[in-house]
């Protein structure tokens, strides 16, 4: 159903991004890795070309726009149009309390995690109403909604980029294009390792065996990509539910 597309995928280069990418060429769609580790989206771009899958890689730092908007340029000339972007890109180090925390590196939580978003919704939106069609997946998590102890900075930018999601479906929802977030809940990335490791709060008692593999939340995103998810734009999907995943095929 997703045959013939082309995408951009930020943070492509490992866990949930990387899954992202392979699923959605596995699925017939085209697609632009993006990420600051070259070698690591080469390698991710082999695989994908060795399945008879199209992609190429970029590298594509989000916190700076005109990296983003040069990754979702590339797509244009490689593919000649942008039908998907996958804001993923995203990190939660330092974890920290506030009065211990580092306020540069609070802030790039903030370049990263929301402007980051920001700056794919600003480069893609002109060009996906020029087409007439699109669909963007913004990956929220519970902790858009929720508060937990030490990730200050991560709940923050996650509750940003769900009001990004619900601002941007308002502006550009009755113009052919879905703005869509996906809560995938936990894990199994290098990102649960850091959590693990800080020991701060309940999600860092959690077992590896607890979360869910990163093939999930990639299914999840290809199914949001459809006409099927219509009525979840603007809302922050979420596969933490059997409905969800049922939805999704997962169940
Ligand atoms: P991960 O394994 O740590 O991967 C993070 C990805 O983001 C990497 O590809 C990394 O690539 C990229 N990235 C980080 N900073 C970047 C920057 N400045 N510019 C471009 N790319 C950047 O984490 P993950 O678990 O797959 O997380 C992916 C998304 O899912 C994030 O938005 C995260 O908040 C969200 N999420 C994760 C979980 C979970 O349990 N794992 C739960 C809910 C939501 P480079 O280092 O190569 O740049």
């Amino acid at each position: 159903m997703l045959n013939d597309k082309a995408a951009v995928i930020t943070g492509a280069s490992r866990g949930i991004g990387e899954a992202a990418a392979i699923e959605l060429a596995a699925q017939g769609v085209s697609v632009v890795l993006a990420a600051r580790s070259k070698n690591s989206l080469d390698a991710i771009v082999s695989r994908i070309e060795d399945n008879g899958g199209q992609a190429c890689a970029i590298e594509c730092d989000v916190s700076e726009y005109d990296e983003v908007a040069t990754a979702v340029t590339e797509c244009v000339a490689e593919y000649g149009k942008i039908d998907i972007l996958v804001n993923n890109a995203g990190l939660i180090d330092p974890i920290s309390r506030i009065e211990d925390s580092d306020p540069l590196q609070w802030a790039n939580v903030v370049d990263v995690n929301l402007k980051g978003v920001y700056h794919g919704l600003r480069a893609a939106l002109p060009l996906m109403k020029a087409q007439g069609s699109g669909v963007i997946v913004n990956i929220s998590s519970g902790a858009a909604t929720g508060a937990l102890e030490g990730w200050s900075h991560y709940c923050a930018t996650k509750a940003g980029v769900l009001s990004l999601t619900k601002c941007a479906h308002k502006e550009v929802g009755d113009l052919g294009i879905r703005v869509v977030g996906m809560s995938p809940g936990t894990v199994a990335t290098d990102m649960q390792v850091s959590i693990k490791a800080s020991g701060i709060n309940p999600v860092s008692q959690l077992e590896a065996s607890d979360h869910i593999p990163p093939e999930w939340p990639a299914k999840a995103i290809a199914w949001l990509c459809t006409d099927a998810a219509h009525e979840y734009a603007g809302t922050d999907f979420s596969i933490k539910t059997d409905e969800g995943r049922r939805l999704v095929g997962l169940i």
